[in-house]
């Protein structure tokens, strides 16, 4: 089975029927992550027409200033949530220095509640890679996803030491520095993700809609760089995938539907 573990599902509007058309044809286990609250309640939504779809509630960094001051309904929502994300910290596409503390009091908080309620996190890092690694060791979070990694070596080396995954996305396709991040991660922490349907249309400037299949490519160009046969490094992100939510009580019927 295919694994797309960072999607913007609630953002495909018009298009969300075929969207979750082609995850059931190409059986994609897809986790939905989600920007904000209402981001959430629609994924809440969208999961119950496919089994491959799970929800996952975070505030994205972007987002964090508008709701510094709302902790507590974040934490009813962390509640219902099987899983957390995307969440995380953006000093680099985020102008505005006057929203960090408020990415990092929020990024804390789920950080916090992730611990409590041992859930597997989403994590956007960019250009707060180290500070996300000392916060993952702090709370002693072993179960956590890096998001599309685009920051430096060394870190991603202390990350990968630390034992995240890493899910890599299209971007893997064009860029040879995302290349060599695709090939510095070893097999057991290996994970991919589309975080469609906005990131060709990010990374290619132009109004292309990225639907889920675009996992098939991210899955070849990985197979073709790591010289293995694209059979096996789907079995091997699979295997990846599995064995992050093996333990998680909320999560056994994803686990056995993985398998059937
Ligand atoms: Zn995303």
């Amino acid at each position: 089975m295919l694994i797309d573990a960072h999607v913007h599902l609630d953002k495909y509007g018009g298009l969300l029927d075929q969207a979750l058309q082609e995850i059931e044809t190409e059986r994609i286990f897809t986790v939905a992550t989600a920007m904000d609250v209402p981001s959430y309640l629609e994924l809440q939504i969208i999961a119950q027409r496919s089994d491959l779809v799970l929800p996952s509630f975070g505030i994205h960094p972007r987002r964090a200033a508008e709701y510094v001051d709302r902790l507590s309904e974040i934490g009813r929502h962390i509640e219902t949530s099987p899983a957390i994300g995307e969440i995380g910290l953006d000093f680099h596409w985020v102008k505005d220095p006057a929203t960090y503390p408020a990415q990092r009091k929020v990024l804390e908080y789920f950080i916090a509640a992730a611990r409590e309620q041992n859930k597997f996190v989403n994590l956007h890092t960019k250009a707060g890679e180290k500070d996300i690694l000392d916060l993952l060791e702090s709370y002693d979070i072993q179960r956590a996803i890096i998001h599309w990694y685009s920051g430096p070596m060394d870190i991603l080396r202390a990350m990968i030491d630390y034992g995240c995954y890493f899910t890599i996305g299209v971007e893997v396709l064009y860029s040879n520095y995302i290349k060599e991040i695709a090939r510095t991660i070893p097999d057991h922490l290996l994970l991919t993700e589309t975080d469609n349907p906005g990131a060709l249309r990010w990374l290619k400037k132009n109004d292309e809609i990225g639907m889920p299949t675009a996992i098939k490519q991210v899955v070849d160009a990985l197979a073709c760089l790591r010289e293995v046969s694209r059979i096996e490094l789907e079995g091997l992100i699979q295997a990846n995938f599995a064995r992050l939510i093996a333990h998680d009580p909320s999560l056994q019927k994803v686990r056995r539907s993985l398998f059937s």
